[in-house]
């Protein structure tokens, strides 16, 4: 098992010591007590895998028969990220986010999501996710995904071209045109700050407001569980977007500060939190969001109608 700096709690060696799992951190800034530490540095990228591989392979005989490994196989597109996804969606021609702009001027693509952040063990792992991510897909929302939320995706098979079968008309009409799927992979948690370059683009090139907060889009981090979460969601807040949790911030002790981050905070910097356990729900905010700056922008109605409200699949 080999891990870099992201969310690595330092009970993982006294697990992998309850099996025959070798744990390898590479980064200097996770270094933990009785491991074995192989650096990573990019230049010699190739060696250090191939040490990694070794050891791995060296260890196979030491597996014990209590290993489980699921027979299911699922395959994802990645790599959508701030450098090529105009690419993507506008072709060699057209490398713009014209496309995507059009699209849901047109009322195509009602808006775009971001779903990102962790899982949770208060709920039952992968489902606010899912969940989440379809009844968005199903009502036309492209969805963006990154960290722990997006291997969600990716093991559900929403990282397919084919999961445009999932989607309401409009969405999954531009998915199978363009060829990408309507859950696309853009890094790591700590690549949300890309999506808001995305965002921006997305203003810069014209016909949806003149601001983060006037486009049609929300974020959520249906089970987040890391403080590195919360502060990642309050950037997107401050920068405009309006943000939605399941398990709510732990501020429902006080009245004025929960009115200030859950309404108040519009007014002041273009986003505020939302909050609701049912993921479907949620989703819904989220819509419910969307649709309202898809009408301040007087945007066309959309060009087909949906599935009615909560009729999750
Ligand atoms: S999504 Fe959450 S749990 Fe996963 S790496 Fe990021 S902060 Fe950590």
């Amino acid at each position: 098992m080999v891990v870099d700096v992201q969310c690595i709690m330092p009970a993982l060696s006294s697990l992998c010591n309850c099996f025959h799992t070798k744990l390898i951190p590479t980064s200097p800034k996770c270094k933990m007590e009785g491991v074995e530490h192989v650096e990573f540095h990019e230049e010699a990228a190739m060696e250090i895998a191939r040490k990694i591989i070794k050891t791995a392979v060296e260890n196979f005989p030491n597996r014990g028969s209590d290993v489980h490994i699921p027979d299911h196989k699922e395959q994802a597109i990645g790599g959508f990220t701030t450098e090529n996804i105009f690419h993507i969606l506008g072709g060699f021609y057209r490398s713009t986010y014209r496309p995507l702009n059009n699209a849901i001027i047109e009322g195509r693509v009602r808006g775009a999501a971001g779903v990102v952040g962790c899982n949770n063990p208060k709920g039952r792992h992968d489902y606010g996710h899912i969940t989440m991510m379809k009844e968005l897909i199903k009502n036309d929302v492209l969805v963006v995904a990154t960290g722990c939320g997006a291997i969600a995706a990716a093991k559900e098979g929403l990282m397919r071209p084919e999961a445009a079968d999932l989607c309401g008309k409009g969405l999954a009409e531009v998915c199978r045109a363009v060829g990408i799927p309507p859950v696309l992979h853009v890094g790591s948690c700590v690549d949300n700050s890309r999506i808001l370059t995305i965002l921006a683009n997305v203003v810069a090139e014209g016909g949806l407001g003149e601001d983060i907060s006037d486009l049609p889009v929300a974020g959520a981090a249906p089970e987040w569980m890391s403080e590195k979460a919360v502060s990642i969601g309050m950037y997107f807040v401050a920068s405009g977007v309006y943000t939605v949790l399941c398990q709510p911030l732990p501020v429902l002790g006080s009245e004025k500060l929960t009115r200030l981050l859950t309404e108040e905070l519009e007014d002041q910097v273009g986003g505020m939190w939302g909050w609701d356990p049912d993921p479907v729900k949620a989703a819904h905010l989220m819509i419910d969001h969307i649709n309202k700056k898809r009408k301040a922008l007087k945007l066309r109605p959309m060009m087909y109608q949906t599935a009615p409200v909560g009729a999750s699949g």
